[in-house]
């Protein structure tokens, strides 16, 4: 039944491009035979195909047109006219009558024309553009289809409206449409915390449901036939003409081969330092007995370039201290020392021996109350070492450094203030990543790797405190952590 109801409508054809021939062909003949079975059949009266036949055949024409287009439309008009030579040869009309009859079919069959094409090629534009938008669609999809990320689309409610295969080939499994990221069964699980990847606690979940952008998130995962993988999340939201959020598209790369080779880099980086660091250790050694035995022999100068060498020794210690560090940092092997310690008294000794290394720079501590923390002591020294060499470094013209230690509620925050070349905002989050140093073309370059800033920071967050920075270009920086009570 409803298969003959959409043959029918011709609403439910629009954008098919089908246009039959043969339907409206017959049914404008089964029209004529039935209106002369009426005329002679049934009220027996040849005359009786009036002016009603009119209005059936102008709704047959209206029809055909928009059901079969231009062609439909034509050859429901050339049999109506050709019924209505028919009727006027066969029926009893004298000779002006027949000679009217022929000029009225004639007119009536120029105005059916002109409908039939114009409605015809209405109905076959809007078939066109219906197309055109099927294809662009279809354009899409192959698109989406194709792409070498995997994609998920969710509505504002976290429903996922669509993915792509790539999708299911990283996550080992497809998620359905309609899909309710977090609250339906959970499809695959985290490997390092085991929380289910969508579930509600999960930090994708949590950012595709609050629709923040999420730029290069990375997670680790186990998927449901075991192999353990690592994806990059980029998620941003789609906001409708009124500005409101109505989605949510993500990207899902496949990370676990760069995963891989980043950490045969550190296992490298871990292997250099170890093996840097034995001989320049001995040669430390060895440079330091030198020396107490130039001295007893008076040879200043000597004395002098060997300083200078054990000077070198010490940075290149430094460094690869840096190095083992930032390896521990990777391998989760930074381990803390913790013990009950004066702070006040770790700065004290600190900017002494610092001090004594620049004659530019004022180092004024603000604040000398005792304050005992509970922390690594070492690491924090290291920390401390790192903000007061960074602000000596970093204001080549001299000037006074402060520091001060404050204490509130819950936390002591130490501050480093300096008033040196300071770092532009766009700076300021960046210069905490691993290797990051401030390139600027006007910029002079100064010594160092790129890594104290790096490990300070995750020395602090182990101690689940912060580091962040206050600064403005041209006029000084004021580092500062927290350390909580
Ligand atoms: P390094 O000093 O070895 O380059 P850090 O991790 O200590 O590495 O610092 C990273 C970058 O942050 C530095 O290269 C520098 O550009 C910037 N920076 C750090 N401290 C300061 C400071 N006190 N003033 C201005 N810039 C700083």
């Amino acid at each position: 039944m409803k298969k003959i109801f959409n043959y029918l409508n011709p609403i439910e054809r629009l954008g098919n491009n089908e246009y039959s021939f043969i339907f409206p062909l017959v049914a404008n003949v089964a029209l004529c035979i039935l209106s002369e079975v009426y005329s002679y059949g049934i009220v027996h009266d040849p005359m009786a195909v009036g002016t009603y036949i009119i209005f059936i055949n102008v709704a047959f024409i209206i029809y055909f047109s928009f059901r079969d287009g231009i062609s439909g439309g034509i050859i429901s008009t050339i049999i109506t006219v050709l019924y209505y030579f028919y009727i006027i040869y066969n029926r009893p009309y004298d000779k002006t009558q027949i000679a009217t009859g022929i000029d009225t079919a004639l007119s009536i069959g120029v105005i059916y024309i002109l409908l039939a094409i114009i409605i015809g090629w209405l109905k076959q534009t809007i078939d066109k553009l219906i197309g055109r938008e099927a294809n662009e669609k279809l354009w899409l999809q192959l698109i989406l289809q194709q792409l070498a990320v995997g994609v998920i689309i969710t509505d504002n409610k976290g429903r996922v409206l669509q993915t792509n295969n790539q999708l299911e080939n990283i996550l080992g499994i497809k998620l359905p449409s309609g899909y309710i990221l977090g609250k339906d069964k959970h499809l695959i699980r985290r490997s390092s915390t085991n929380i289910p990847f969508f579930a509600k606690q999960s930090s994708i979940y949590q950012a595709l449901k609050a629709h923040k952008s999420i730029i290069r998130k990375e997670f680790a995962m186990r998927r449901n036939d075991g192999k353990d993988i690592f994806v990059q999340v980029d998620s941003s939201v789609i906001r409708n003409k009124n500005n409101r959020i109505v989605a949510a598209a993500s990207i899902i790369s496949d990370i676990t081969q760069e995963k891989e080779l980043e950490r045969q880099k550190d296992d490298f980086l871990s292997m250099a330092s170890h093996e840097l660091k034995t001989p320049i250790t001995s040669l430390k050694m060895f440079i330091d007995l030198q020396t107490q035995q130039l001295k007893e022999n008076d040879a200043t100068k000597a004395v002098y370039y060997n300083e200078r060498i054990r000077d070198q020794a010490n940075r290149l210690k430094e460094l690869t201290n840096d190095l083992l560090d930032v390896s521990r940092i990777k391998t989760n092997k930074l381990g803390l020392k913790t013990e009950d310690f004066d702070i006040a008294e770790v700065i004290h000794d600190i900017v002494e021996s610092i001090q004594g290394t620049t004659k530019a720079h004022k180092i004024i501590i603000k604040n000398t109350k005792k304050q005992i923390v509970k922390a690594d002591r070492y690491r924090i020294y290291q920390v401390l070492v790192n903000l007061l060499s960074n602000a000596i470094k970093y204001s080549p013209r001299g000037k006074k450094i402060f520091v001060q230690i404050n204490k509130d509620k819950n936390s002591i925050v130490v501050s480093v203030q300096d008033f040196g070349i300071g770092i532009s905002k766009s700076q300021q989050e960046r210069i905490f990543d691993r290797l990051y140093q401030v390139s600027e073309p006007r910029e002079r370059t100064y010594p160092g790797l790129g890594l104290g800033l790096y490990i300070s920071k995750e020395i602090v967050e182990r101690h689940k405190g912060n580091l962040w920075v206050e600064s403005q270009k041209g006029k000084g920086s004021t580092f500062f952590f927290s350390l909580p009570l």
